[in-house]
């Protein structure tokens, strides 16, 4: 049985205050939602102290959105892994697209990062997913199994066993288009084949989220999946009760 996982990726949003409320809401309102799914907010780095205080000893875990390649030194305005990890945060989402897309993150600059999260005992959330352009021209395959092997496949074997995989086409972050359930069942299908060729049974037991666009009037039919372990939702996590609604999605499965 593969962990269900709900992730939030705040992103640029929420001051400290905001935020801190904002997992405040989630957690009173846990007690009502499935409590067999794995709830991780991901706050910007500035609330990572205060919400890891606020959710010790609950069921939600808390996330970095990113980190930096390198261990320590002169990198103004950077924050290492183990920075991160010493907060007492477990899970870091790498190669999200809008870091591909805005500052220029490639495999080569992900796989600095990977070793960095691995070397500081967290988890990444590792995000892959095709443009529009590379849909409709029928080049996903190519860019989603490149996205993996040139950098998952560098993972050994022990470090591939604590890995969550986010399958996030661009076209549908943030743009109210959705995969259809079974558009993400194919790609999560085929991702999971592409692991198994290097990592054979192991890949059976990676959980693979799904997001873009996911709300709670959605999730429902995409969790149903059998190859979709849950998601990674951007603006509906910053509503605890949307958040907490498409958990629930689960229940409805
Ligand atoms: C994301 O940015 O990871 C995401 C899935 O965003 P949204 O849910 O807003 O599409």
């Amino acid at each position: 049985m593969r962990r269900k996982i709900v992730a939030g990726n705040w992103k640029m949003n929420t001051t400290p205050e905001q935020g801190v409320q904002l997992v405040k809401d989630v957690l009173k309102n846990l007690g009502h939602a499935c409590t067999s799914v794995d709830y991780i907010v991901c706050p910007p780095y500035t609330h990572l102290s205060e919400v890891v205080k606020v959710t010790r000893g609950t069921a939600v875990q808390v996330g970095a959105q990113n980190c930096a390649e390198e261990t320590k030194g002169a990198y103004t305005g950077e924050v290492s892994a183990e920075m991160i990890a010493s907060l007492g945060v477990r899970y870091v989402i790498l190669g999200h697209s809008e870091r591909r897309q805005y500052y220029g993150e490639t495999s080569a600059t992900l796989n600095k990062r990977m070793t960095q999260v691995y070397a500081n005992d967290m988890v990444p959330i590792y995000c892959v997913g095709e443009t529009l352009d590379e849909r409709e021209s029928g080049k996903l395959w190519d860019v989603v199994k490149a996205q993996i092997e040139e950098v998952i496949f560098e993972l050994s074997d022990e470090q591939y066993h604590r890995l969550v995989i986010a399958y996030e086409p661009v076209w549908a972050i943030g743009t109210g288009k959705v995969a259809t359930a079974d558009q993400a069942q194919e790609m999560h299908a085929f991702i999971r084949k592409t692991l198994a060729a290097k990592f054979k049974d192991a890949a059976a037991k990676t959980p693979i989220l799904y997001g873009g666009s996911v709300k709670p009037d959605n999730a429902a039919e995409i969790f149903a999946k059998e190859d979709v372990d849950g998601g990674l939702i951007g603006g509906a996590s910053l509503k605890a009760e949307d958040f907490l609604g498409i958990g629930k999605g689960f229940d409805a499965v």
